[in-house]
């Protein structure tokens, strides 16, 4: 934590100055010249991102798309990327949609199949893992994949975004790149947008990065920046309870007779949850599960939730259900039983009791 030089506030000052006076002999001696190339509140934000991923650099965007767009844009052409297959729509969308016209290369494999990504990933090519996965929760090995990016001359982003910083450091297991949606936990109170890049070096692939940021102008804005800031000092308390309160949650509908499946890594029974003992220090705030019967009866539970709310997103202080198909449109492969939660920082009891009630 900084005290504020000038004038000793301790809560960081918001600088909405969209320009910055030169000196006389026309530089910007003081590090700041438009808002586009940066700005002091977002500098605060990316110095202490950078902190609690132990990455050399983190670099703050609009939104995690533009975090993820900025960086793909910066690979040079003709580079390829392996995808998971239960990449967070968004980015895959970009590569069905995108990556011809950028110049980029992919394919799609299951990143929990060691053996596939190491037959699929091609020399100087970049591993873009997610883990935890959405809609699944799946958690793949963060150090394994990136021994085999390495190993091939090439490097791993992680897409840490359900984890946050506070429960799953990828750069310490070895990752170059971690993307998170800062408008998701690290915001932490549903009502700011951003995404963060923290890079493990300071390498030619930030410079590109930083360059595609300022010319397509996919910077943060002072307020949102300051926002996340904001949501930084209490991440790691807020962690804890939504990490118990999933667990509860978890706990509840493992035994229930309606409940088909729970997917939540902190489970015994869950596929992942080996490695997320090993890898995460906690098993976060998210998970699904599968409403014995079909859509209709899932939506049916949906509708009468009163504490968890129908909408999607997560990582806010505010319990949220989701029917998943449905937010996922058309070509969806989420099944269309699941319910995907995010659990707030309500009473334990009162989200066990809610989900009771919705499913009697
Ligand atoms: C929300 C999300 C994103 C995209 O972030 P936006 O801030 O919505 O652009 C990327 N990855 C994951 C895992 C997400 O949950």
């Amino acid at each position: 934590m900084h005290v504020d030089e000038e004038t000793g506030a301790i809560a960081p000052p918001l600088h909405l100055s969209t320009t910055f006076e030169r000196d006389s002999e026309g530089e910007a001696s003081r590090g700041y010249s438009y808002i586009r190339d940066g700005n002091p509140t977002q500098a605060r934000l990316e110095e202490a991102l950078a902190a609690i991923d132990s990455a050399a650099a983190a670099v703050v965007f609009g939104s995690g798309m533009a975090a993820g767009a900025s960086l793909l844009q910066s690979l040079p052409a003709g580079t390829h990327v392996l995808l998971p297959d239960d990449c967070y729509y968004g980015y895959r969308a970009l590569a069905d949609d995108y990556f011809d016209r950028w110049g980029l290369m992919f394919d799609v494999v299951s990143m929990d199949d060691l053996s596939a990504v190491r037959a699929a990933v091609r020399h100087g090519g970049i591993i873009w893992a997610e883990s935890p996965s959405n809609p699944l929760l799946r958690v793949v090995d963060i150090r394994a994949l990136a021994e085999i990016a390495h190993e091939n001359g090439g490097r791993i982003v992680v897409d840490g975004t359900f984890a946050s910083p506070a429960l799953q450091r990828p750069i310490e297991l070895g990752a170059d790149v971690v993307l998170h949606s800062t408008t998701k936990y690290l915001g932490g109170h549903t009502d700011v947008q951003g995404g963060s890049l923290a890079f493990r070096e300071r390498d030619e692939w930030l410079e590109a990065t930083l360059h595609a940021r300022k010319l397509i102008g996919a910077v943060a804005s002072p307020f949102n920046s300051w926002l996340v800031l904001r949501g930084i000092r209490t991440l790691c308390a807020r962690m804890r309870v939504h990490s118990e309160n999933a667990a509860a949650v978890a706990a509840f509908l493992s035994a229930h007779p309606r409940v088909e499946a729970v997917y939540y890594p902190g489970l015994p029974s869950h596929p992942g949850h080996e490695i997320a003992r090993r890898q995460m220090s906690g098993f976060g705030g998210m998970l699904s599960f599968l409403v014995r019967g079909s859509r209709e009866d899932a939506l049916a539970v949906a509708s009468k939730t009163r504490i968890f709310m129908r909408a999607t997103s997560l990582g806010g202080v505010e319990s949220l259900i989701e029917h998943r198909q449905s937010s996922e449109g058309p070509g969806s492969r989420t099944a269309e039983n699941l319910l995907r939660l995010s659990a707030g920082l309500e009473h334990r009891e009162d989200l066990v009791e809610d989900l009771a009630e919705a499913l009697r």
